[in-house]
């Protein structure tokens, strides 16, 4: 005696019960992709990574400079609207090794 086992379609949610391991299609949409899932991941907006590169040159400047002047990575972040970590990351790059003023 074979398995009888319950398949679902993704096309229409129907289920029914077989003993075929692989049915063709489904009885009721007769779709042959009933168990492949249906693709949903096409309209979602994609996942924005705000990376470093959004901070120019010159705001990069502006950070080793402020550094450079005795302002701590938290007072630089502050007054440049830059995230703390990504003024701790320029000030790290060009001060390497260095302790740095948080
Ligand atoms: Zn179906």
């Amino acid at each position: 005696m074979k398995d009888y086992h319950i398949c679902k379609c993704y096309r229409c949610n129907h289920k029914w019960g077989t003993v075929n391991e692989e049915p063709k299609r489904c009885p009721k949409c007769h779709s042959t992709k009933w168990a492949v899932p249906v693709k949903t991941g096409e309209s979602s907006p994609r996942v924005r990574s705000v990376s470093r590169s959004m901070i120019g040159p010159d705001l990069m400047k502006e950070v080793v400079r402020r550094y450079a002047e005795g302002e701590s990575c938290t007072a630089i972040a502050i007054a440049t609207g830059i995230s703390f970590s990504d003024v701790y990351a320029i000030v790290k790059s060009h001060y390497a090794g260095d302790h740095i003023l948080v």
